[in-house]
């Protein structure tokens, strides 16, 4: 079955509640809002849906760009209740092999697929379903939605929400962020920091290599120098949370020269590392600075410009770290049975709402693995299964009561 385009969900429809959340994603499944694309048509929507509710919300423009993020209030006050959190950007699908429509959803033996359905719509549906079963009367603190664009692209959006909210002074019990983990408690990841770092030097005929410096080779030097850190951080402790146990380093692009007989002037290099504590991220930098001036020297020629190099860090989505006293660790786990929280080894939103003093954990439906990939999907069961997770999070919360039909 093809659900294409149905924008025609209404608050309470009477469904059981995981049809309503699968047409809710139908819904959301065919705006596509691939990260470098405007989000407006798509919060439009759901601003709308949540405004028949009877939510207040606000809608918050980016800085600089044609988006938005969502902020949704059920009930009143600052203090305490949730922030039920997510993205609703989604990756490109070029150079993809779908086998169906990415932006329709298809409902094919107990799977939905679409682009997002796993990273994150499905949760969003959730919540947006769930939201239409809140007595808003009963509700003792408030209950919060913070939808957020750019995740996939450096988090800019999350950092733009976390702004607002400590703005705006909310202080609640629990941030969750409700990326795939299959309802595991994630209480710890790393963070994924972005660089761009260009080198020039000396353009000159290759024949006349003493009157050049060649970026290449400086940046060849700047790989092996990222390769030298990598091996350092193996002499930390090792952190079994993480299948590769320790901070990581990776070059992803090199760019670099014009033709084979220049001798280079420029070239590029875009990597990132993948800290566990933020002052890894520190360490890391303060010698990479330290190192990359030796290299200038040694490669400074008499009578020369000295090379230049220029690191920009691009994004710096912080590590979420595990907080034993957090009251969101707590929450999520009373609400999903689960004694012991876990790492994983992507990053999430949750870090920076940490950052920003919310304490925050990731815990939502879908596999991480069926995310980012050509027919994405989610399954039936697990939009059920988010669903009694939200209802237990929210009554866990605030005392609120639920009519839940056919859940
Ligand atoms: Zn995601």
């Amino acid at each position: 079955m093809t659900i294409a385009n149905a924008k025609t969900v209404s608050a309470g429809a009477a469904l059981p509640l995981v049809e309503t959340a699968i047409d809710i994603l139908a819904d959301l499944v065919s705006f596509d809002t691939v990260s470098s694309k405007s989000n407006i048509d798509a919060i439009v929507f759901v601003d709308a849906y949540f405004k028949r509710l009877g939510a207040a919300t606000v809608r918050i423009p980016a800085k600089g760009q044609d988006k938005e993020n969502l902020w949704v209030t059920f009930g009143s006050g600052q203090r305490g209740g949730l922030v039920l959190s997510g993205h609703i950007d989604v990756v490109p699908i070029d150079g993809q092999k779908w086998t169906r429509p990415p932006f329709e959803l298809t409902r094919e033996d107990g799977r939905v697929y679409g682009r997002g359905t796993t990273d994150m719509k499905g949760f969003l549906a959730c919540v947006m379903a769930i939201s239409s079963q809140l007595d808003l009367a009963k509700l003792s603190v408030p209950i919060h939605v913070a939808i957020t664009f750019d995740e996939e692209v450096g988090h800019v959006g999350a950092f733009e929400m976390a702004e607002y909210m400590k703005s705006a002074g909310i202080e609640p019990a629990a941030v969750i962020v409700g990326e795939p983990t299959r309802h595991f408690v994630v209480d710890r990841h790393k963070g994924a920091v972005g660089f761009t770092t260009e080198v020039y030097g000396q353009e000159a005929h290759s024949s006349q290599v003493h009157l050049g410096i060649n970026a290449i080779d400086i940046a060849a030097e700047v790989v092996a120098l990222l390769n030298a850190l990598r091996a350092d951080q193996r002499n930390l402790p090792a952190d079994d949370a993480f299948h590769y146990p320790y901070p990581s380093i990776s070059v992803g692009t090199i760019h670099g020269g014009q033709v084979r007989n220049i001798v280079a002037p420029a070239c590029t290099l875009e990597w990132e590392m993948r800290p566990i504590l933020p002052e890894q991220l520190a360490t890391m930098r303060r010698e990479f600075d330290k190192r990359v001036k030796m290299i200038i020297a040694n490669r400074s020629k008499e009578g020369m410009d000295a090379p230049r190099i220029v690191t920009r860090c691009l994004w710096n989505a912080p590590p979420l770290i595990s907080d034993p006293n957090s009251s969101a660790t707590a929450l999520a786990l009373q609400a999903t049975g689960y004694n012991q929280a876990s790492g994983v080894s992507y990053g999430t939103e949750a870090g920076v709402y940490q950052q920003a003093g919310f304490p925050t954990v990731v815990c939502g439906p879908g596999d991480i693995e069926q995310a980012h990939i050509a027919d994405e999907w989610i399954s039936v069961s697990e939009i059920e299964a988010c669903l009694k997770f939200l209802e237990r999070l929210i009554a866990r919360t605030s005392d609120a009561t639920f009519q839940i039909n056919g859940g």
